[in-house]
């Protein structure tokens, strides 16, 4: 591709040839407008032509926005999600979503959300499973396989982005799901081998790439992310197959991993039958060397230069230095683009006034990361020489930054120098802790309590909102607030829990709360990420040295504190979590950030424990997240993490009682790192998989005490005092019974009251009955 220009300097134009791609984009809209389109069209205040109407628009819109790359991606907008988007292609519903009334959009979202608009279009059914989309807080709907299940192409929603953007008169390159990955990804229900589908499935990816080459598609993307994963030669082999079938298909196959690197699986990678490999030079910076050296010379080489992960602006300098002589080597077989799709970035930084502007100079959102990538097109095409000035303003914003009090603090690296002669680890063992506690806090057994929020109500919620636009003075607000935590320690007493919690009227965002306290993170007013569906989050960014200012929670705890007589629970959020929520640092190790993250926290441990808090609870539901895609690496980072945990945590008195919660039911892997956070008490989700899990802490033999969630937050049902008190007591059968504790899954801010007060009296009967039994 590339314009070719004529060039009077004697700078060597020698990569004029260099092509430029995107491999996916942000698809909201700059004002959410596909969240406001679905939902307003799920509660049947619009129609399906209003809501398609919208899509297509965002279609375009970001299609020109992209119009400057050589290759534009068509195929990765969705309505919902991209996996769902691909088990319609293949035509592989559930046999529940099959069968239905109503029209092919109804049918998406029934599977997408277990019913389709509001409650007046057909039955409810159960919605797909939903889960994390590798190391991201993006999740996809699950592929559902059995024995019987069947593909059959529907090329519809393909043909018709295919016609916009070849309407537009945009340079489509379409994008798959690949079909390993696609099975990977998908779960097999009432056993057998998913990787015995492969052939069928292939069957209907050839047909699809055929009828691509039809329409004129000459490159098509192909999304192979698990070849940054340990695959066992199983799954090599299914790679193998999968693209020696594909490759009588007419369409040339850009084979795109990313989210890391390929380590082992490069040779796989590099030489299976497509015509070119992307690879995410960001996070697989080291492999793009050994790749050089081993892909065929009839291949195209994408490099993903630009972080499609993060937003700091990308390094351009250091980037050509490096990337100059690659593509002197490899002249029109490089590509360049961002490492991953763009999806898991913020749209524009133009949406972002108020951010101040040294940091705003160092951030990059999708559009500045695709102009980005253009000046680096230009720089390998036209030499550096030709972008000089717009290099020299880009790179200026990065130099301030590697030198900017903002970032660094000198009392906080020399704290952290310090920190190394902290202890991570508690006073005294487990037991004699445990003795010392219960002479404190003199807990019944079965004790109760809750994971900490309580209804966010729309009166709270609104206070915030007045106090943030002026309309109210922080002296008001934070009355309303004590007022609102009054409330909830009253119900709780009425409830007869045994150990309370002040409720987090007063929090916004259990990261944002912290955030907004602590110095080196900054909020944005737009950064808007997708997380599923129509949900968007906004994470903070952690650009600086983290230092605590003041004491963040102390008088909110002391005053909940002083309204009962019964323990009240201190309630952090954990560094890790902290971490693996925000947009971090690239400029030091993930783990550096998170030690100072968790000194900050220690402080505040600390200071509630001065305060009188005896017991102190240290969220971390996103601990699994962090965890790499490589084994190989997983643990260093649960070593650090845990690390992390303990010295925010265990520099208390035995006496403190520390508390922990995790919302998710993966532990089997990780249980003996887990075991390492030597929390006193751990509550986790249960509700779900209740036994499983809790087998997982008896094979381990978990010595510490173990709150498991008796029932799911997440559904309005009321639970049932005689099954909460079923799983206890096959709980009490596992696990010794003076270390359980009975408690919800998770924190009920999303509930109403009128839920949650009969919900929790019959979780304190369940309680009662145990007693009496046990
Ligand atoms: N303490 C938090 C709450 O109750 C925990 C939330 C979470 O685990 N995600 O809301
Ligand atoms: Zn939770």
């Amino acid at each position: 591709m590339g314009v070719f220009l004529c060039l009077s300097e004697s700078q060597p134009h020698w990569s004029e040839m260099v092509t430029t791609h995107n491999l996916g984009f942000p698809r909201m809209g700059l004002r959410r407008e596909l969240k406001f389109a679905l939902e307003a069209y799920w509660r049947a205040e619009s129609d399906s032509a209003t809501l398609l109407d919208c899509a297509r628009t965002l279609r375009q819109r970001h299609w020109t926005l992209q119009n400057g790359l050589d290759w534009v991606p068509v195929g990765d907008f969705s309505l919902y999600d991209h996996m769902l988007d691909m088990s319609f292609t293949l035509g592989h519903l559930p046999e529940r979503a099959q069968g239905f009334e109503g029209d092919e959009l109804e049918r998406y979202f029934r599977l997408a959300r277990g019913q389709g608009r509001s409650a007046c279009c057909g039955s409810a059914i159960a919605a797909a499973e939903m889960t994390k989309w590798f190391d991201t807080n993006y999740h996809y709907l699950v592929p559902e396989f059995d024995a019987q299940t069947r593909f059959e192409l529907d090329d519809r929603r393909l043909r018709q982005q295919w016609g916009e953007a070849l309407a537009q008169g945009v340079r489509a390159k379409p994008v798959l799901i690949g079909p390993v990955t696609y099975l990977w990804l998908g779960k097999m229900r009432g056993g057998g081998d998913r990787l015995h589908l492969l052939p069928a499935l292939l069957e209907v990816y050839a047909e699809l790439l055929k009828r691509l080459h039809a329409w004129g598609a000459t490159w098509v993307q192909i999304d192979e992310p698990i070849l940054v994963q340990d695959l066992d030669p199983d799954w090599q082999h299914a790679f193998n197959l999968a693209y020696h079938q594909l490759k009588n298909t007419s369409v040339q196959i850009l084979l795109t991993s990313y989210f890391g690197g390929l380590g082992e699986n490069r040779y796989l990678a590099a030489n299976l039958p497509v015509a070119g490999l992307h690879l995410d030079a960001v996070r697989g910076h080291e492999d793009v060397a050994a790749l050089l050296n081993i892909l065929p010379s009839t291949k195209v080489l994408s490099l993903g230069v630009i972080d499609g992960r993060n937003i700091w602006k990308t390094d351009l300098e250091a980037t050509l230095n490096w990337l100059e002589p690659i593509a002197q080597r490899l002249q029109e077989r490089l590509w360049i683009a961002p490492s991953c799709s763009l999806l898991h970035v913020p749209l524009d930084l133009a949406t972002e006034p108020a951010l101040d502007p040294s940091l705003r100079s160092w951030l990059s959102f999708a559009r500045q990361k695709l102009h980005e990538l253009e000046l680096l097109a230009r720089a390998l095409r036209l030499g550096r020489q030709s972008v000089a000035s717009e290099l020299l303003a880009h790179q200026q914003g990065l130099n301030q930054r590697a030198q900017s009090p903002l970032v660094h603090r000198p009392e906080v690296q020399a704290a952290l120098r310090a920190s190394g002669a902290l202890p991570i680890e508690r006073r005294s063992p487990y037991t004699e802790r445990e003795r010392k506690q219960q002479a404190a806090l003199q807990l019944p057994l079965w004790p109760t309590t809750t994971i900490g929020s309580f209804p966010q109500t729309g009166p709270i919620r609104q206070a915030r909102q007045r106090f943030k636009s002026g309309l109210i003075d922080a002296a008001t607000y934070e009355q309303a607030m004590r007022d609102e935590i009054a409330l909830c320690v009253r119900e709780q007493e009425t409830l007869g829990l045994d150990v309370l919690v002040h409720g987090e009227a007063e929090r916004n965002d259990m990261v944002e709360y912290f955030g907004e306290q602590l110095e080196g993170f900054a909020f944005t007013a737009n950064g808007w990420v997708q997380s599923y569906g129509s949900r968007c989050v906004k994470p903070p960014i952690l650009y600086g040295d983290v230092q605590r200012r003041q004491p963040m929670t102390v008088h909110w705890s002391r005053y909940a504190q002083s309204l009962t007589r019964k323990p009240m629970k201190g309630m952090l959020t954990g560094p890790v979590t902290v971490l693996n929520w925000s947009f971090v640092r690239d400029d030091q190790p993930r783990q550096t950030s998170c030690r100072q993250i968790a000194l900050a926290l220690r402080a505040e441990v600390l200071d509630l424990e001065q305060a009188g808090i005896a017991v102190i609870q240290i969220d971390e539901p996103a601990l699994r997240e962090g965890l790499p895609l490589k084994r190989a690496e997983q643990a260093a980072y649960l070593d650090w993490a845990v690390a992390c945990f303990g010295l925010t945590a265990n520099g208390v008195r035995d006496e403190t009682q520390i508390h922990t919660h995790m919302c998710y039911a993966e532990f089997n892997d990780i249980i003996e790192h887990i075991a390492r956070l030597d929390a006193d008490v751990i509550t986790i989700e249960t509700a779900r998989s209740a036994l499983d899990l809790l087998e997982a802490f008896e094979r381990y033999a978990y010595p510490n005490a173990i709150g498991p969630g008796v029932y799911d937050i997440h559904s309005p049902n009321q639970p049932e005092v005689g099954r909460m008190v079923a799983l206890l007591s096959s709980a009490a059968q596992r696990l010794p019974l003076e270390r359980l504790w009975v408690n919800p899954d998770c924190g009920l801010k999303t509930r109403q009251w009128s839920e949650v007060k009969p919900a929790l009296q019959r979780m304190v009967q369940a309680a009662q009955q145990l007693r009496q039994t046990h």
